[in-house]
């Protein structure tokens, strides 16, 4: 846990969020600033501060967490969707604590923005 991390926060539950997954590795809870009409986060509890902090050790945590992301895309009613993982402010991270966007049920172009 970072003591200045959002996510830490809302992982420890003092920031609310809209839970939509949880189990002891991950948490998975609604974008508050939707960008489709399905944008749920899905986080690991492990503070990383993005894809590029990812080391060996979280190769199991890894496939929790894309296996969490395609459990909730399916609870969702999503056969297309799309994961988003932004690694750094460049390319629009603005909270640096690891975390897949999936987003659906609106068309979408390729590439992104
Ligand atoms: P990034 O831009 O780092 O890839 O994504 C961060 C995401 O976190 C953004 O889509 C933003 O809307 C979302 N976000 C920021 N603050 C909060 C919050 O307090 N609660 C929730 N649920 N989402 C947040």
């Amino acid at each position: 846990m970072a003591n200045d991390c959002l996510f830490c926060k809302i992982i420890a539950g003092t920031i609310p969020c809209n839970k939509v997954y949880e189990d002891d590795e991950v948490l998975a809870f609604r974008d508050i600033a939707p960008q489709a009409p399905t944008h749920v986060l899905v986080i690991p509890k492990k503070h990383l501060t993005g894809p590029a902090a990812v080391t060996e050790e979280d190769d199991s945590l890894m496939g929790r967490l894309l296996r969490a992301a395609r459990q909730v895309a399916d609870r969702e009613g999503l056969s297309d969707y799309r994961l988003v993982c932004n690694n750094g402010a460049g390319v629009g991270q603005s909270v640096f604590h690891l975390h897949l966007h999936i987003l659906g049920g609106r068309p979408m172009g390729w590439p992104p923005g």
